[in-house]
């Protein structure tokens, strides 16, 4: 095959046309039986960057745009006014047709664009226009190869107010909330002392000491289960809050915490599906993506919680966008969220690994070397999915990782427990005990969090079973039944009102 032959099919027009001669090194790579792909380098040919890949990722948080090529790209950029609008210049590429299709890609409910437009705006300089919907504050950075990913040149456009997750939280909830305060119109009618002995736990109307919730406290474990843990919320009210436990006829339990004197809280749950955007996560060998299969389970967990009359989900995302973790642990944290759950369904390097698992921070290194393996795995997520680490958030944030507490990890231990308890009855356990290792997204320290492993996708028949719709939702059952056992014995203190 001659040069010709080989450069003819891949090259662009304008390329082959300015420069035909001056290509002296190519280096030919083998991607497929039938597919070649050209990458040009050398001094002289640095215009010759190739797209590999354009891709848009919308979301109410940002919207990213990123080109990835094979070498890195130079750009310059500019915001503009009236209209609003980012004028950005690659310089050293060719408009090809990889470029082109960004047009095609900006989705007309885009949050944050409104059009692209792209040009050949000098030799070897392509000029873009994102023409804005509302002002933005861009993030402009770039990213080295990472996994399957070459250079990536990534524009994260964020909207000039960012949305608030507390604020959609509230107006989410704020019926449920007053129904809420409606049915428990004065539920501090248990003395103070409740949660120090079980004779105190009732109060008139509640269920008879048979019940479960109960027992638990006529086990004698009440006092060190539920205890107020002034180390872990110095900000909240030191004396107990007294709880309010009734069994529905569904047989589960429903119980609320109190939110000041008088009234009735609901009790919130952070749900974070794994990965997302840029970032896949694992993938299965038929082709199953870990960040559509942990949106999915989250999204039928969030369901779940939102039907009980005192319970509230919210999601660190609920499209196909990239969050970086601690952004992740920001949000849970601004909804005063009582627990934290991450859902995943991950890889390992045998395809007979198997079984799910559950995993809570650790204080003292991991409590297996695969937890440990685990964890730097999931921690790979902020360079996967890629986070500008010049940005100033990321070195503030970077001091919350070293907050966790003891206490902390002593909750998450324990509703690890109950949710692995209850995973236990629809998949086999890869291990029979909650395991430990340094999770970046478990690190909030006042809220007991855990990462649930739904089951690794690298093994076929369970990637069989996360592709099942009855599967995915029976795991979102079990982690819900989970919440609500460590509920139940670990009632949540009283917070004051989040507005
Ligand atoms: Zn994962």
């Amino acid at each position: 095959m001659s040069r010709k032959m080989l450069i003819k099919p891949f090259a662009s027009i304008e390329a082959a046309a300015l420069a035909p001669h001056s290509w002296r090194r190519r280096q030919v790579l083998r991607a497929g039986a039938s597919t070649l792909v050209l990458a040009l380098a050398g001094p002289k040919l640095a215009h010759a960057s190739s797209v590999l890949g354009v891709r848009v990722w919308p979301a109410r948080d940002y919207t990213r745009v990123t080109i990835e090529s094979d070498q890195p790209l130079q750009n310059a950029n500019q915001l503009l006014q009236g209209p609003d609008r980012l004028v950005v210049d690659l310089s050293g590429i060719d408009l090809d047709q990889a470029l082109r299709d960004l047009v095609s890609k900006i989705a007309p409910n885009d949050p944050q664009i409104q059009s692209v437009r792209i040009g050949q705006y000098q030799p070897h300089v392509v000029r873009m226009v994102f023409d804005l919907k509302g002002s933005v504050k861009p993030q402009v950075f770039t990213l080295g190869p990472i996994g399957s990913y070459k250079y990536r040149l990534v524009f994260d456009l964020y909207p000039a107010v960012a949305p608030d997750p507390l604020m959609d939280l509230l107006a989410q909830t704020e019926r449920k909330q007053e129904a809420l305060d409606r049915a428990n119109p004065n539920p501090a009618v248990p003395p103070p002392a409740t949660l120090s002995g079980p004779a105190t736990a009732q109060k008139p109307g509640t269920p008879d000491s048979t019940d479960e919730f109960f027992q638990k406290y006529a086990q004698g474990d009440a006092p060190a289960e539920t205890a107020p843990k002034p180390s872990v919320k110095p900000q909240r009210a030191p004396t107990p809050p007294p709880v309010i436990a009734k069994k529905d006829d569904d047989d589960q339990y429903t119980f609320s915490a109190p939110k000041q004197a008088g009234t009735t809280r609901l009790l919130t749950v952070a749900i974070d599906p794994g990965h997302g955007g840029e970032d896949p996560g694992a993938i299965g060998g038929q082709g199953t993506y870990e960040k559509h299969i942990a949106l999915d389970i989250a999204k039928k967990l969030r369901a779940k919680i939102d039907a009980q009359p005192n319970m509230r989900a919210m999601m660190t995302r609920d499209a196909d966008f990239f969050v970086p973790l601690n952004v992740r642990v920001q949000k849970a944290q601004r909804v005063s969220a009582d627990l934290f759950v991450s859902i995943h369904a991950d890889a390992f390097t045998s395809p007979d690994a198997r079984g799910s698992s559950v995993f809570a921070l650790s204080e003292h290194g991991a409590s297996s070397a695969a937890a440990r393996w685990m964890a730097a795995k999931e921690n790979a997520s902020d360079q996967v999915g890629g986070i500008n680490v010049k940005s100033q958030d990321a070195s503030v944030n970077r001091a919350l990782f070293d907050m966790s507490t003891t206490a902390q990890i002593r909750d998450s231990m324990r509703y690890g427990s109950f949710v692995l308890n209850e995973i236990g009855g629809i998949n086999k356990l890869h291990k029979g005990s909650v395991e430990q290792a340094g999770f970046a997204v478990l690190k909030a320290p006042d809220i007991p969090s855990i990462l649930v492993e739904t089951a690794f996708i690298s093994n076929p028949d369970e990637e069989a079973r996360l592709n099942d719709d009855a599967y995915r939702d029976k795991m979102a059952n079990a982690i819900m039944k989970g919440i609500k056992r460590y509920f139940a014995a670990n009632p949540p203190l009283a917070k004051s009102r989040m507005t």
